[in-house]
């Protein structure tokens, strides 16, 4: 499980400056697909081999009692009851405020781990900086700048440090073994998930693993079907963390994001009952990021006449066209209608995911694509690809290398994806082409 750090304080303090350093070697994986919105306060990042998962809190005003700013309370508490770590952000050029003070009596309460930290510190001497600070009891500050990132590496190998301590052990990690393909089964809520695991896995079992106080970060539901074995990767629901936090919503992105990086393959539900929401669309962007495989599952499709049925799919096609990959499934998991076909989806979608793509097949591929197509000079300059190899999977990354392929604009890389994608028969996996230049 990734750990999960909140930056939280109040609004300008520069926590958004922060989120975009943190997330923005992964933002540059997703080139911005057309009709793509993304959820600007949920990323991942990484330092070293270490990922980790960011919420961006957005302003908090822990007094606002309805309201805008009290959704975003509501939010912010939910976001802080999730984290593994809270990251204070205070600003070092403003000074100490009455709302730190407030911001810090809840996150007290709230039993979390908390580093104060004091931002915009850039061209400043460490102790005029944080002599306000020391007021909090907060212990001694981590000082950093955003804008310009100094002390924001340490500042997340502490934070994760602080995360990995506060880990319970998993009694699961030790007798993990090969349970076939794990699904993460993700969409809002009422979309019917619980229901559809009830008819994949049957209820007794969903219950005897559904036992609420136990401190797990995941719960995993194996079950087999046609004789292939699969498992759910279901993150179990909040853990217990004070009082504060008992009323903690049905749905979280958190557990969605968690479940999603833990999965092979991600079976996204909507609900053919409803419009498709800009929720809908930022979990579908999710999947887009972690370039897990993917299905998409359209349920409630019972008692639907023939002409609603005509308009969901066009409204499907026009939002979410950016998951033209996935196979997509109508089905009713109430009624256990459509289900195999769906499952047989997700066995494509995890085959192309995990295929083995060998140098020489892709660089006849390579050579076919742009043996019917080359791609454009660039001023006198002509970029010059040479060969192919395969650089990971789940998703597929291939990569290819070459002169001058810097030249090559999105649109001949999008025709090579396809290129590759018809041709190994890649249905259901997002798939990324890394261009190197050779020196
Ligand atoms: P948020 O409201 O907490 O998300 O704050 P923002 O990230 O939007 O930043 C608020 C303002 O502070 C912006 O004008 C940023 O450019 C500025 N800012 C953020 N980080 C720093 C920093 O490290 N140093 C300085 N001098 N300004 C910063
Ligand atoms: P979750 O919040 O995504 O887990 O959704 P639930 O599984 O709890 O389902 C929400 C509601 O939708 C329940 O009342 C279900 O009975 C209903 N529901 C789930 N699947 C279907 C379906 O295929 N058809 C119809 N008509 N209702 C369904």
């Amino acid at each position: 499980m990734k750990p999960v750090i909140a930056l939280v304080g109040r609004p300008n303090v520069g926590k958004s400056t922060l989120f975009n350093r943190l997330t923005r070697s992964r933002d540059a994986l997703v080139a911005d697909l057309p009709g793509l919105t993304r959820d600007r306060h949920y990323g991942e990042g990484r330092v070293g081999e270490r990922p980790f998962l960011v919420i961006d809190t957005g302003g908090f005003e822990p007094v606002a009692k309805e309201g805008i700013l009290h959704q975003m309370a509501k939010q912010t508490k939910q976001a802080v009851a999730e984290a593994d770590v809270v990251v204070f952000l205070v600003d070092g050029r403003q000074g100490l405020t009455p709302h730190d003070k407030t911001i810090t009596d809840f996150l007290r309460k709230s039993g979390r781990p908390v580093l104060l930290v004091v931002n915009k510190s850039e061209g400043m001497r460490y102790t005029s900086v944080v002599a306000d600070f020391y007021e909090l009891g907060m212990g001694e500050p981590a000082v950093i700048s955003s804008a310009h990132g100094d002390g924001v590496h340490d500042l997340v190998e502490l934070a994760l440090d602080t995360a990995f301590e506060q880990r319970p052990e998993d009694p699961q990690e030790l007798e993990k073994t090969d349970r076939g393909v794990k699904i993460a089964l993700v969409g809002r809520p009422n979309v019917g998930k619980s229901t559809l695991i009830n008819t994949l896995v049957g209820e007794e079992r969903v219950i005897a693993f559904d036992m609420p106080g136990t401190t797990r970060d995941s719960i995993e539901i194996p079950f087999e079907r046609d004789g292939k074995q699969y498992t759910l990767i279901d993150t179990a629901g909040i853990r217990r963390r004070g009082k504060v936090f008992e009323a903690i919503e049905k749905f979280s992105v958190v557990k969605t994001l968690q479940s999603i990086s833990e999965a092979n393959v991600v079976v996204l539900m909507l609900d053919a009952q409803q419009d498709i929401s800009e929720q809908d669309a930022h979990i579908a962007g999710f999947v887009l990021e972690t370039g897990r495989a993917l299905v998409i599952a359209v349920n409630k499709w019972d008692g639907l006449e023939s002409w609603q049925r005509d308009e969901i799919k066009i409204d499907i096609d026009r939002k979410l066209d950016f998951l033209g990959f996935a196979k997509m499934h109508f089905i009713s998991a109430l009624k256990a209608q459509g289900i195999g076909p769906l499952m047989k989806s997700l066995d494509q979608a995890y085959a192309a995911a995990f295929a083995d793509l060998s140098t020489p097949k892709l660089t006849r591929a390579l050579i076919e694509a742009v043996e019917k197509q080359e791609p454009k000079r660039k001023g006198s300059i002509r970029p010059k690809m040479r060969y192919a190899h395969q650089g990971g999977m789940n998703p597929p990354v291939i990569v290819i290398h070459g002169n001058a392929l810097d030249a090559i604009a999105e649109p001949y890389k999008r025709y090579l994806e396809k290129h590759f994608r018809e041709t190994f028969n890649l249905v259901g996996t997002p798939l990324r082409i890394e261009l190197r230049t050779g020196k």
